[in-house]
């Protein structure tokens, strides 16, 4: 299973942590953060980043900070903040007492950009938003310095003040640090640091009419924090020299290093915030948490565990290139995770009634059942048997072809934890010509699952007893996208939806031990797959269970495959 917990994990990152603890840099402290904006749920590329830095705080004894980088008041909500820490908690993670929000530092902030306006190293630029991209060049041609970058201290410091007591509409000026209109990196190009956004945001209300870009926020919130590694995905490598500038200029001492990692991209799914928005505004889904979401809490609707998830994000590592994981890998994380610890139990999908004509009416007896094959500790539970029972609708043919190992007239199968039952025949509905019941016999000499006489079957059918079975609504899920990937196509990344990603079956039988199934809880259905009864709708007189995962393992042929290569 996995990586064991004994054999610490070494990628690059902690090859470069090991070298400062080594050099003595940071005195061999460690602090990490995990910095989500709060404007959409967590997805399992953010659960990979949360794994890495509480990972890394953990193994070398230092800290992560839990930050909200809420410097943008458009889309940021405290129904977000909430279920990030919701989230972050349920993965496993602890931030003690050390929830923090950059939106706490806007004071600091502006200090910090007035401090770098009277060292002469920010200006306020009245371009347009237009002009400011067309002054800046392109990759091959070095940018245009703005008319108003030489503009004095005392009036960009009048014009700052200004614009934060709110003087000026939208667009009108925006504060810029003065680098390098000629440097190679076009983020070193006088970048935006402050601008105006009338717009009440979630925590300051209306108090800021102008508020800090996230390269200005970023590296300064992390120093007012003390992170001494500060982690974040490949696209910020190009930002990393402006993230040193505004560290060195304000002459913070051993300032935190910006550490770049590829960030996950997962077949079959889409991760990204703005896309995620898309489905839930769209209706696509039901919400955040459908479980065909591959945010956090979509997953843990659907019956993945914590575990699951560390285990997946432990095996995939981290590395510097970009690449794709295949979605079966974190499908097989969870089977592995499910198969060592969900109780088995019988649940019949798609019932068909079965008539045991030589069973006595009225009588019932019970078989004692283990919860599990291999784990005696989780127990066992007591199956109800009788006359009628359901089995599922495919394990029975009128008149099946050669292959066809299950029940069939004059066929002979064994019943999980029962008797040998042979088909007889089938009864027809005389409008729609579907089998609507079958009837049967038992062999009541095969009790203990065996002939005396040593014959044998082909298969073995799970099944329930009709009277003692308890309804239930299944929802049966698969890949919300067709396309293995859907990223590729852009704004038009709909068109890969899977039309079938969802299929609600609502006369489904299980077993009676299920009746008060707690919400969240994981099984597996023998033969059908791994369930969870749904963390919201599942109650005690009206279950709901959500298929977790199938018990295909497609992982496993992948490897397979590749092994015969
Ligand atoms: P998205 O691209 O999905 O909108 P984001 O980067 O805008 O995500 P943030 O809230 O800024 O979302 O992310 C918080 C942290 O999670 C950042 O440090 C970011 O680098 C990391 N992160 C986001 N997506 C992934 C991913 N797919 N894989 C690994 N880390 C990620
Ligand atoms: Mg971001």
């Amino acid at each position: 299973m996995g990586t064991p917990e004994t054999t610490l994990p070494s990628d690059f990152i902690r090859d470069i942590i090991d070298e400062h603890n080594r050099t003595g840099r940071f005195n061999r402290r460690v602090a990490t953060r995990f910095p989500p904006e709060p404007n959409g749920y967590l997805h399992i590329g953010h659960a990979k980043s949360v794994c890495l830095n509480f990972g890394i705080a953990a193994q070398y004894g230092g800290t992560c900070n839990l930050r909200m980088d809420d410097t943008d008041p458009a889309g940021e909500t405290m129904e977000y903040v909430e279920s990030i820490i919701r989230d972050v908690r349920w993965l496993g993670f602890d931030w003690e007492d050390r929830l923090f929000f950059a939106s706490d530092y806007y004071e600091q902030l502006y200090q910090y950009a007035e401090q770098l306006i009277q060292m002469g190293k920010a200006y306020v630029c009245s371009l347009s938003a237009e002009e400011i991209r067309k002054y800046r060049g392109t990759l091959t041609d070095p940018g245009k310095e703005s008319p108003y970058r030489n503009r004095s201290v005392e009036e960009n410091l009048d014009l700052f003040r200004r614009m934060r007591a709110g003087e000026f509409e939208e667009g009108a000026h925006v504060l810029r640090a003065k680098i390098d209109m000629a440097s190679p990196n076009i983020v070193m190009r006088d970048p935006v640091i402050f601008r105006i956004k009338r717009e009440p945001h979630y925590r300051t209300g209306n108090r800021w009419v102008i508020y800090p870009m996230y390269d200005f926020a970023h590296c300064l919130s992390d120093s007012i924090e003390r992170i001494t590694h500060s982690i974040c995905t490949l696209e910020f490598e190009n930002n990393r020299p402006l993230y040193d500038w505004f560290l060195d200029e304000l002459g913070v001492k051993d300032h935190p290093q910006q550490i770049e990692f590829a960030r996950l991209n997962l077949s079959y799914t889409v991760l990204s915030k703005r896309r995620l928005i898309e489905l839930v505004q769209r209706r696509t889904v039901f919400g955040w948490d459908d479980p065909r979401m591959p945010t956090v809490a979509g997953l843990r609707r659907r019956g993945y565990t914590p575990e699951a998830i560390r285990d997946f994000c432990a095996r995939i590592g981290v590395a510097k290139n970009d690449s794709i994981v295949d979605v079966a890998l974190l499908e097989n994380c969870l089977r592995e995770d499910l198969n060592a610890r969900a109780p088995r139990v019988m649940a019949v999908l798609r019932p068909l009634r079965v008539v045991i004509d030589n069973y006595p009416e009225g009588q019932m007896e019970e078989f004692d059942a283990p919860y599990h094959p291999q784990n005696a500790a989780l127990g066992s539970r007591r199956v109800p048997f009788s006359r009628v029972l359901y089995i599922e609708e495919e394990d029975f043919m009128e008149n099946p072809p050669k292959k066809f190992y299950r029940l069939a007239p004059g066929k002979e199968v064994r019943l999980r934890y029962g008797y040998y039952l042979k088909g007889i025949k089938a009864v027809k509905d005389p409008q729609t010509g579907k089998v609507a019941e079958i009837h049967c016999t038992y062999d009541p000499q095969t009790r203990s699952g065996f002939a005396p006489d040593g014959r044998k079957v082909d298969a073995t059918l799970h099944w329930v007893s009709a009277d003692h079975s308890l309804p239930a609504e299944v929802r049966l899920y698969d890949r919300l996208f067709k396309a293995p990937n859907p990223m590729e196509a852009g704004d038009d990344f709909l068109k890969h939806l899977n039309p079938n990603s969802l299929e609600v079956l609502k006369n489904c039988r299980v077993e009676p031990s299920l009746a008060n199934a707690t919400p969240g809880s994981r099984y597996q259905f023998e033969r059908t797959g791994y369930f969870c009864a749904d963390p919201v709708d599942s109650a005690p007189g009206s279950l709901v269970f959500n298929r977790t995962a199938t018990l295909r393992d497609s992982w496993a042929k992948v490897v397979e495959k590749g092994k015969g290569k």
